[in-house]
């Protein structure tokens, strides 16, 4: 079975989220389970720059090409995972694929990202040796594939949709319409027309054989008014075609056992070797210069600093958290009012918080590492990437019970299963309780080893996952036979 994967970033070339992880990791692991995915990317220089060959197969002319014309180029990963590159001058090789440094869209966004479901539905214009039996396509960027797809005569690939977060929807002005060379019908209700607008995203929603997202609950909340961000009628259409399959961790990058960004290596086998996350802990307080008082705990947040990751909660909890001598780690760039909160939070509290506005990977891994227990209170949370590596650090998420969150982090009243610590309503008496309840337990030793020992044990590796998108693949041909 053939699959095409069309996607805006990969891990480890360009990544701004939980979407590149997700592109750079699902591939290889469907690989190992038979599926033959090939992926189509535009050209990025941090790709390009860091293969060992290119070649040029096919150069493109076409209303979506630019005048410029086009160039499909083939490379081959790191892993081995062969690649597409659409290569358009101008279109892709700019320091952030979506904004610019003052954070807004890219004019052209509609453009460049048209370009890339063009070429994905229009393959056979540029490879005639390997043809999809799918195109699967990630987030609104790729909602395109299927509404190009109409034009194309003769058998065509069937194609999923993986919405990672719904939030995010490709909307454009209607006028835009022309310089897309989209089928007329497509401005339709029952298509890609959204409230006057385009939107790439319904069109995905709408024209694809099936729907993923990357979590089970969040697939049940996106049909709700209050998740759905508009699209929960068409997602209620659509509903028999929708699945939430849970995401995974990339095993060899995130491994407290051989990670080469931590100062100290453990697993989660022995209490005895969970006990050297200590040097972890120990280093990053070194690092980040927080002086806490002997055995208090330190929270910790890696984290895009938007409204939908609820940290503007967190920042008023944090006070009487801070009070008791607690300690708080942040990661995270966004938006600039957090920026300005978590900074000036750091100021008042010199030796128990610290501050990193931007994109650290390897900061990410120490703490991760080195705090106690990591945060992600979000809004909504299609699946989340951090609370698993939390896990998997023997770090104790607490979360919200959303998505993704709900899905993997367990909080039993017994405490004989529990992983972490989760919390209903995003409020602040009931996040710094929580907080409180995480403190009290930490003040337990016993009682959060047996959680960090439970944490460890869980298996949130891309195997059953990429088993489960071979089933649905499976579906697919079959249901074409
Ligand atoms: P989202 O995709 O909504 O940003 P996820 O939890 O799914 O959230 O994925 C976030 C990913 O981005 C994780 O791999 C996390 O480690 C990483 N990340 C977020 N902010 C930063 C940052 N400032 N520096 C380094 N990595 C970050």
């Amino acid at each position: 079975m053939r699959v095409l994967f069309v996607a805006s970033e990969i891990y480890p070339y360009v990544k701004t989220g939980g979407l590149g992880d997700v592109v750079g990791a699902l591939p290889p692991e469907l690989i190992k389970h038979n599926v033959d995915v090939r992926l189509l990317l535009p050209a990025y220089g941090e790709i390009l720059d860091s293969v060992e060959k290119v070649t040029t197969l096919k150069t493109l002319s076409g209303p979506l090409y630019s005048k410029k014309g086009a160039r499909i180029l083939a490379c081959t990963l790191a892993d081995g995972v062969k690649v597409y590159l659409l290569d358009i001058e101008g279109y892709y090789d700019r320091p952030n694929p979506y904004v610019d440094k003052a954070g807004k869209d890219w004019p052209d966004n509609h453009l460049r990202f048209a370009a890339l479901c063009y070429a994905a539905a229009h393959i056979a214009d540029w490879e005639n040796d390997w043809v999809p039996d799918i195109i699967h396509g990630h987030d609104w960027h790729c909602g395109l594939i299927p509404a190009y797809l109409r034009q194309v005569q003769g058998p065509k690939p069937a194609t999923v949709a993986t919405i990672h977060n719904i939030a995010y929807q490709g909307i454009f002005p209607r006028r835009l319409m022309a310089e897309l060379a989209l089928p007329a019908d497509t401005y339709n209700i029952n298509g890609l027309e959204y409230y006057g607008q385009i939107s790439f995203l319904k069109s995905g929603l709408y024209y694809s054989d099936a729907i993923t997202t990357v979590s089970p609950q969040y697939a049940k909340e996106i049909q709700l008014p209050e998740y759905g961000c508009g699209m929960q009628d068409v997602l209620k259409i659509r509903s028999v075609a929708l699945q939430g399959i849970l995401n995974g961790i990339d095993p060899d990058v995130w491994n407290p056992s051989t990670d080469p960004h931590i100062a100290g290596h453990y697993n989660g086998r022995t209490l005895k070797e969970i006990r050297n996350k200590a040097a972890c802990r120990a280093a990053l307080l070194a690092q980040c210069k927080l002086n806490l008082r002997s055995k208090r705990m330190v929270f910790g947040v890696v984290s895009r600093l938007v409204e939908q990751k609820g940290l503007d909660v967190l920042l008023d909890a944090m006070q009487v958290i801070l009070q008791q001598g607690a300690g708080l780690a942040v990661l995270g760039a966004g938006d600039a009012e957090l920026e300005e909160g978590f900074t000036r939070l750091a100021k008042e509290w010199p030796s128990q918080v610290f501050v990193f506005h931007g994109y650290d990977e390897t900061l990410a891994h120490r703490i991760i590492a080195g705090v106690d227990c990591i945060i992600v209170p979000s809004r909504f949370e299609p699946c989340g990437l951090v609370q698993l590596y939390g896990l998997r650090y023997g770090t104790l998420p607490l979360v919200r019970r959303t998505g993704g969150l709900a899905d993997t982090v367990i909080d039993n009243k017994d405490k004989s299963a529990s992983t972490g610590f989760v919390f209903d309503n995003l409020t602040v008496p009931e996040l710094a309780y929580t907080m409180q309840r995480a403190i009290n337990t930490y003040n337990d030793k016993t009682q959060w080893a047996k959680l960090q020992k439970n944490a460890m044990a869980q298996n949130f590796g891309w195997s059953r996952a990429a088993g489960e998108y071979k089933v649905l693949y499976k579906s697919l041909t079959k249901s074409r036979t």
